[in-house]
């Protein structure tokens, strides 16, 4: 494939923007090479400058499960925007899709936008630390929960593809009321919370997580979370910003069985528009202002572009929820394909999956945490990725990220996906 256009345009964006991208796991540093810039998309498939055609695994990392440019979304949003493109002033539209996002999601009374991953994370933490009246949280190593500080500590996806976990800039007397705990490790968690009896506001998780590859929660796991904010008055956050409205209507909470205290969304439920939201039980979001003491605002939050995207998307995702089956299937069936390539090759190799999400880890050892993930051999992997992008297939630049399956793809587009990992891993 040819990538001049795009390599050009990446010399122009670098000498403006830095490194060339607004998001840095889009660099492709951790594969090397340059990337891709695309032109437009439509269903599953990606155009990019070149004129090249690439099967997207992406999905823009998760919001377009639906496919690219899906109709009614992008009407919605068509039509909205003639309307004027932002008030800060109330609209119907933000009560009809929390309506509506309440009434898919388990164990939520309220929910409020806003307009990112990260914020949503960033307002859950301070509304457990304001309803607790505790400061310390419990996050997972590997785990990524946006780039607000107190998140920054061993962090997942980009942070860990460019090896600093860790950022410069996150002051120490934010690091320390990050407590970091193990991926799947109950023990580990039950020693942190007996140290820091009666100061822990919070545990955040990664239901599934899919910021380290995806990882899926061991048996007994999150029930055992559960039980020990039960018993500790600690309370449970979910960041569902990936699971969220794509494992089931009612995203990872339903599809496990398990009820979160707050919950956070971002991705699909904007439709891919910028939308983040975090929703809990009434006791809990009475806390926010207005109504109580804990601030949190947004110029845009609730957004009348987002909200109508947004409203788009959940309305087909309530009233079609057989998406979220054919979309297990064509991943399961993806996930046997690659199993069938790989298992014939010397290659050492994990496949985890839940749902729709799906990741490859080139080493030896079961993946349950970001210990083991990190075992990935990452030179495998590089020469991976880009033997699939000489096919036509674009994978997530990092073996640190999720793949992400989207509707629009075919069985066929599964099938030549299959087919390419079958030729480039012949190569490695
Ligand atoms: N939480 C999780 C689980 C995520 O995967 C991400 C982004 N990949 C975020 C939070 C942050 O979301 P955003 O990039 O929209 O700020």
């Amino acid at each position: 494939m040819i990538y001049k256009r795009s390599s050009a345009l990446f010399a122009e964006a670098s000498a403006v923007i830095p490194g060339g991208v607004n998001s840095p796991v889009r660099a492709f540093k951790a594969v090397g090479g340059e990337p891709i810039f695309v032109k437009e998309a439509k269903g599953a498939y990606l155009y990019d400058e070149d004129g090249n055609r690439l099967i997207d695994y992406i999905a823009s990392w998760g919001p377009m499960i639906l496919g690219h440019a899906y109709e009614p979304v992008i009407s919605a949003v068509v039509e909205k925007a003639k309307k004027g493109t932002s008030f800060g002033i109330p609209t119907e539209i933000e009560t009809q899709i929390a309506r509506l996002a309440v009434s898919m999601v388990p164990n939520i009374d309220k929910i409020r936008f806003v307009n990112s991953g990260t914020e949503a994370c960033m307002s859950a933490v301070r509304l457990a630390r304001g309803f607790t009246k505790r400061e310390k949280i419990i996050k997972f190593a590997g785990c990524y929960h946006g780039h607000s500080d107190a998140f920054l500590i061993q962090a997942g996806s980009g942070a860990v593809t460019f090896g600093s976990p860790n950022s410069p800039g996150v002051t120490q007397g934010t690091a320390k009321d990050t407590l970091l705990a193990r991926y799947n490790d109950l023990e580990n968690v039950e020693q942190i919370v007996k140290a820091n009896k009666d100061e822990i506001a919070a545990i955040i998780i990664e239901p599934v997580a899919g910021n380290m590859g995806c990882i899926l929660p061991a048996d007994g796991f999150l029930e055992g979370l559960r039980s020990i904010c039960d018993r500790e008055g600690i309370l449970l956050i979910f960041d569902e910003v990936m699971t969220g409205f794509r494992m089931a209507r009612g995203g990872a909470q339903e599809l496990l069985n398990i009820n979160a205290d707050i919950v956070t969304f971002g991705k699909v439920i904007g439709g891919g528009l910028p939308v983040g939201a975090f929703a809990a039980r009434d006791e809990i979001m009475n806390y926010l202002a207005p109504v109580g003491p804990v601030y949190q605002a947004g110029t845009l939050s609730g957004n009348p572009l987002a909200m109508a995207a947004g409203l788009a998307m959940l309305t087909t995702l309530n009233d079609q929820p057989e998406i979220f089956s054919n979309l297990e299937e064509k991943t399961a069936y993806l996930h046997e394909g690659i199993e069938k390539v790989l298992s014939n090759t010397t290659l050492d190799y994990q496949i985890n999956r839940l749902g729709s999400m799906i990741s490859v880890h080139f080493t030896d050892t079961p993946v349950v945490d970001f210990e083991t993930a990190a075992k990935g051999n990452n030179d495998t992997f590089k020469k991976f990725f880009h033997g699939m992008l000489a096919e036509g297939i674009y994978l997530p630049p990092s073996a640190f990220e999720s793949w992400f399956l989207n509707d629009a793809l075919s069985y066929a587009d599964l099938d030549k996906t299959i087919e390419a990992i079958e030729k480039t891993v012949k190569k490695l």
